[in-house]
């Protein structure tokens, strides 16, 4: 007799880590924000691969393009090499993301994940500045490698080294410690006592909202004046977009709103448009220091995701997309205050912006038992931050309103059923 799938993988969670834990079915096909197990029930995706399925599963246009290019030879490992369709990806993320943003950066190719472009910038920034110290936040998530777990804000990541992770300063986030203490005036006391050890960074990275880490946004007055600081004591500032960028917050990056231009921009998870692996890391030119040959790698830059990726950027050609992002994030902080009002019992606090938000619960274990509950009605929902205290809606940003208000009935039901 064949094994149905959920058996299969029961079987090999002897030597397979997966998510079944949270999501114990076995999924088949996705389209849009839907996706089917292999019983054929249908599931609204609230979870969009963590954010690298932006435009939802199975684009339509990405995947013609894609097929297309199979069919006809496209080059599909090039390395270094130069190809049609990173010369076509180049040119239009200039064309269309760049230029009308006034934004001067070198693309380059890291590797194919979020923790590859975050390793480069750390790496660039040693470099170039000839220093050593990192400066990162409270809650911080960067990824798993060794240099990028050392920014990351999160003692069972960290421990997952074995070792103590050096060079690293973690400071407070945007109201880590209150909203009245401006820990930002501490760091800048810090920079001027330096004569009594402490040392200027190179770099200081963070997240605009922390997607991991219980999706805290940090106020634009916030980043504006870690801006100043960086600019005043000759810090490179290392925008880590892999998570909030590419829309996620209702602007093609999730600075913009706060009117700076970073040094460095990490990108990554929905950049190739279509769930394939591509990370890129804008450099400001000035930084464009590397010999050839000083950072390479096999994987770098995937055709595939480039034909996708140039696809993807067709919204952003689009003058009414972010607004429709926009206005849809509306509705959504809409939603979330009328479930916090509603159910004072969860005891819930409005976290994140833009497609990027959730509710933090200060009732233990809530979050997770609301996600449980949205599961098991056909729901895909995560939690984050350091206690899972957070429900995360994470919808594809290209959703339409039916699919929306389909999810939120979902949530509802399961903040109803937690709270029994
Ligand atoms: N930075 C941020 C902000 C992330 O959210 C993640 C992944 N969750 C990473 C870096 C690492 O990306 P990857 O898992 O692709 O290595």
């Amino acid at each position: 007799m064949t094994k149905n799938g959920l058996e299969i993988i029961e079987e090999l969670e002897s030597c397979v880590r997966s998510y079944v834990r949270a999501f114990p079915t076995v999924f088949t096909k996705a389209r849009g924000y839907k996706m089917w197990d292999e019983d054929g029930k249908e599931y609204i995706d609230f979870f969009s691969g963590a954010g690298a399925l932006n435009y939802g599963h199975n684009e339509p246009n990405m995947k013609k393009k894609l097929v297309e290019y199979i069919l006809d030879d496209g080059i599909t490992h090039s390395l270094d090499m130069a190809s049609s369709a990173k010369a076509e990806f180049l040119e239009k993320f200039n064309e269309v993301i760049l230029k009308p943003r006034d934004l001067d950066y070198k693309v380059m190719f890291p590797g194919p994940t979020g923790t590859n472009t975050v390793e480069s910038a750390l790496k660039l920034a040693r470099k170039v500045t000839g220093r050593t110290e990192i400066i990162s936040f409270t809650n911080g998530f960067h990824g798993m490698t060794i240099g990028s777990l050392s920014v990351t804000g999160n003692s069972m990541k960290r421990s997952g080294a074995g070792i103590p992770l050096h060079n690293t300063v973690t400071m407070p986030y945007d109201n880590f410690v209150s909203d009245e203490l401006d820990t930002l005036e501490y760091l800048e006391r810090f920079l001027e006592d330096n004569g009594s050890g402490v040392s200027i960074p190179a770099a200081i990275i963070l997240e605009t909202v922390q997607g991991e880490g219980g999706i805290n946004a940090a106020r634009f007055e916030w980043i504006k004046k870690v801006d100043e600081i960086c600019k005043r004591w000759g810090i490179l500032l290392i925008i880590d977009d892999v998570q909030a960028g590419v829309g996620r917050t209702g602007t093609f990056f999730s600075f913009e709103p706060a009117g700076i231009k970073p040094d460095i921009v990490c990108l990554s998870k929905s950049i190739g448009g279509y769930g394939l692996p591509l990370a890129l890391t804008l450099i400001s030119p000035e930084l464009d220091q590397w010999k050839p040959g000083e950072h390479n790698g096999t994987f770098r830059g995937n055709n595939h995701a480039f034909v996708t990726a140039t696809e993807a950027l067709t919204y952003w050609e689009d003058p009414t997309f972010e607004k429709s992002i926009q206005d849809k994030s509306a509705t959504i902080t809409k939603f979330l205050e009328n479930m916090i009002e509603k159910y004072p019992e969860m005891k819930g606090h409005l976290k994140g912006r833009g497609f990027m938000q959730g509710i933090s619960s200060d009732v233990e274990g809530f979050s997770e038992k609301v996600a449980e509950e949205a599961f098991n009605r056909c729901l895909i929902m995560e939690t984050a931050g350091g206690h899972d205290q957070v429900f995360k809606l994470f919808p594809p940003i290209n959703i339409d309103e039916a699919g929306l208000e389909k999810g939120f009935e979902l949530i509802e039901e399961s903040i109803k059923e937690a709270i029994k």
